[in-house]
Order: C-alpha cells, then sequence, then structure tokens
C-alpha cells in the first residue's frame, strides 16, 4: 500500500451531524473535497509533533493554494473581470494578538504565507496590490502567472455569455447555429462566484491561529477587495476565545464585521455552532429592514477554546460541511442551514 493511501484512505469519513465535543489539537478547513481532506491530514502531523498552530495553518493553506484544480483559492483560483486574478489572504495569531494580510495580490501562488510575513515581519496588517507584490518579492517569493487554462478558459466563457450587446462570442450570423466550442461545453455551470478556504487551528499548548485565503469573487471589478483579508469580517482569532472564519458574498461579511461578532458571542458562552447562525441571522435581520427577501450566501465555521467545532451556511438545501482533524480521526462535521431553501 503506498503513503499515498495511508495518508488520504478513500473510505467515506465519518460524518458528525451538528454536535462537536471539545478535543485539542484540532484542525479544520471550510474545504471538504479531496485537497481539504489531504491538507488535514498533512498538517494534523504538525500539531502532533508538538508544531505551532500557526505553522500547521499557513502550511494546509498552502496545500490548499497550491491545488491547480480549486477555482477559489490560490493557483487556478477565477480571474477578475480583466482576466488578472488578484488573491487575498488574512492571517492571525491568537496568542499574540498579531494580524497580517493582503489584497488583491497578483502573480504569487501562496498569499497566506505572504498574510504571515506581514503579521510577523511588520507593524502593518494589511499590504495591497503592488505593495504587497513589492513584500512578496523581497522575501524571495517568485513571481509566477496564476491563470490555469481551466480558469482562463471559464473567464472566456464568462465573457462571452456576459451580454448580448457586445462583440465577444461568435459572429451575429452564427449564433445559435454552431455549436458551442468545447471549452464552453467544459464548463456549463459558471453561477461559481464565491469560493474560499478558511483554516482555524488549536496547537498542544492550546494557542490558536487561523488564516483565511481565496481569489475572492469571480470576474470581480479590479481591484474588489472582499472580506477575507479583512481582520475581524473573513477571520478572527482569540486565544481566551477562539477563532472564526466567512466565506460567501464578503461585502455583507465585511459590513457585519462577522468574525469578530462570532468571536463575541462565544465568549458571552453561546457555541461556535450556535456563534455562525447568530451572525447569519444578524445579517438577514439587517436587511430584512430594507428587503425582507434578501438572502445572501454566506458560509461561517467556527471552533472555541475548548476544541469545540460549528458551521452554518445562510440558504440552500444540503446542510454546509466542513473538514476536522483532531485526535478521533478525519471528519467531515454537518453544520446548518439557517433559512433553508431561500
Ligand atoms: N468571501 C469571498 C469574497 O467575498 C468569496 C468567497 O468566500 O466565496 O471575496
Amino acid at each position: 500500500m503506498g503513503a499515498g493511501i495511508l495518508l488520504f484512505p478513500s473510505v467515506n469519513p465519518v460524518t458528525i451531524q451538528n454536535r462537536s465535543t471539545g478535543l485539542r489539537p484540532l484542525i479544520i478547513t471550510s474545504h471538504t473535497n479531496e485537497t481539504g481532506h489531504k491538507a488535514m491530514a498533512l498538517r494534523w502531523e504538525v500539531l502532533t509533533k508538538g508544531g505551532s498552530a500557526v505553522d500547521a495553518v499557513e502550511r494546509a493553506a498552502n496545500t490548499i493554494e497550491l491545488d491547480p484544480e480549486d477555482t477559489s483559492v490560490g493557483y487556478g483560483g477565477l480571474p477578475n473581470e480583466n482576466g488578472v486574478v488578484q488573491l487575498d489572504a488574512s492571517f492571525m495569531d491568537g496568542k499574540t494578538y498579531s494580524a497580517g494580510a493582503v489584497a488583491c495580490l497578483e502573480r504569487i501562488k501562496t498569499p497566506a504565507s505572504v498574510a504571515r510575513l506581514v503579521m510577523q515581519h511588520t507593524d502593518h496588517v494589511l499590504l495591497t496590490g503592488q505593495g504587497a507584490l513589492d513584500f512578496a518579492k523581497a522575501w524571495g517569493f517568485r513571481e509566477e502567472d496564476l491563470l490555469t487554462e481551466k480558469a482562463r478558459k471559464i473567464w472566456l466563457r464568462w465573457k462571452e455569455e456576459l451580454s448580448p450587446n457586445d462583440d465577444w462570442g461568435e459572429p451575429d450570423h452564427l449564433k445559435n447555429i454552431i455549436n458551442k466550442e468545447s471549452y464552453r461545453n467544459d464548463f456549463p455551470d459558471i453561477e461559481h462566484h464565491y469560493g474560499t478556504t478558511n483554516i482555524l487551528a488549536i496547537d498542544t499548548n492550546g494557542d490558536i491561529a487561523g488564516c483565511t485565503t481565496t481569489s475572492g469573487l469571480s470576474f470581480k471589478i479590479n481591484g474588489r477587495v472582499g472580506d477575507s483579508p479583512i481582520i475581524g469580517a473573513g477571520l478572527y482569532v482569540d486565544n481566551e476565545v477562539g477563532a472564526a472564519g466567512a466565506t460567501g458574498r464578503g461585502e455583507d461579511v465585511i459590513k457585519s464585521c462577522a468574525a469578530y461578532y462570532m468571536i463575541m458571542r462565544m465568549k458571552e458562552g453561546r457555541t461556535p455552532q450556535q456563534a455562525c447562525e447568530d451572525a447569519l441571522h444578524m445579517i438577514v435581520e439587517k436587511y430584512s429592514r430594507i428587503n425582507p427577501g434578501f438572502f445572501p450566501s454566506e458560509k461561517f465555521v467556527a471552533i472555541s477554546s475548548r476544541g469545540e467545532v460549528g458551521c452554518a451556511s445562510m440558504k440552500g438545501e444540503k446542510e454546509p460541511q466542513m473538514s476536522v482533524r483532531n485526535e478521533k480521526g478525519f471528519s467531515l462535521y454537518t453544520g446548518t442551514i439557517a433559512y433553508r431553501g431561500k
């Protein structure tokens, strides 16, 4: 049996429904695909060998960022409206109350690592655009093209189908006559506009760290920054309380300071599961005064300093899940839907 099979068995992971007992050390990610599983398996070892939560979180983030098949994070992420991949990431260390982030970072595959360096080697919290790139290069990061063929084709398809009133797409006299080019058939569902990963961990000392990393809203306006690199919105970590992270429509997460809100709820005694749900209800309550039918798409994850976990999404039919690794092994934790079917 090869090492890969030993590390990442293809058996279905245990699924835990809405309940969580506290276990430390612990590492979780909002990613539930094979790469999320792989990131948990590999970085669990960092924690069990006495490594820090900061190290485990960074390496898990890098595993996900470097997956070229993942169109929501790092290398292979979907580009902005101009076809340029712009990445956002944040890092927070609950032990030292330190945070670092990068926004609109181009041409660097692992923005989580750059965010960690901002956190540990500057007196700033957030670097953007060219400044973030200059900083990364100063630390020896190599500039690379982040746009994979897969992401480029999805972007082209989006561009061609964006509007009938521009000149992208087949000539008018051939519209609806010729067969679609294969790249259009290859990616029929372009509804994917969101996607991000949160990674939260507690090490054997009880220290907590977290990271949120993303290519952000796909086809966004050049320069748009989402919630992921905003401390208190896409991520917050406090050793005394726990950690929380957000994915989904970042504009709502920024306005509601959702990650900080979840931490405050847990500080008041709510479980991580309740805190995730509270934050979603809080957002809908704000909109209910002006647009009662508006339910933005978000998914929140949280852990407590005791090692409990929680996860909730705003709407849909299928309960959200997250990947959890603790001494009981790898499991998929199933959370709740705040507004089912919306
Ligand atoms: N929250 C991210 C953003 O708004 C996107 C996502 O999580 O899907 O950039």
